[in-house]
């Protein structure tokens, strides 16, 4: 599987991960299946914001109405890794329901894509960037 995503939208949070060298960024990714249409950013309330994210209760609640309200689904979620290597750490892989969402992990000025498909694990998804 993969994820699609506009080279737009990806130079965009690959810069806003860069430009949080301290904490983790983190923010919601919108569209239907594989197909990135939008992302938001959330503020990042984990205790620890230089070793983890915990996207905003309050954006998250907001984005589900949205959602209901016949706004496009979220698909998953950002978040950057200051330390440079985009791959999940155990503290993500604590957190991986198996429920399909896609990981979008920033650092080191990339982006890897990875899908929950089981509980605690990953899937690394290809990205195809389209204009
Ligand atoms: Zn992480």
């Amino acid at each position: 599987m993969s994820v699609t995503i506009s080279s737009g939208l990806l130079r965009l949070l690959v810069a806003q991960a860069a430009a949080s060298p301290n904490a983790e960024v983190c923010g919601l990714l919108f569209g239907a299946a594989g197909l990135i249409e939008s992302a938001e950013a959330c503020a990042n309330v984990a205790a620890n914001p230089a070793q983890a994210f915990e996207i905003d209760p309050a954006a998250l609640f907001t984005a589900y109405r949205r959602v209901r309200g016949g706004g496009l689904a979220v698909i998953g979620h950002y978040h950057s890794h200051p330390s440079g290597v985009p791959v999940p750490s155990p503290r993500d892989a604590a957190q991986a329901m198996g429920d399909g969402a896609v990981w979008m992990i920033l650092g080191g000025g990339e982006a890897r894509a990875w899908r929950s498909v089981e509980v605690g694990a990953f899937v690394e998804q290809a990205i195809e960037v389209i204009e």
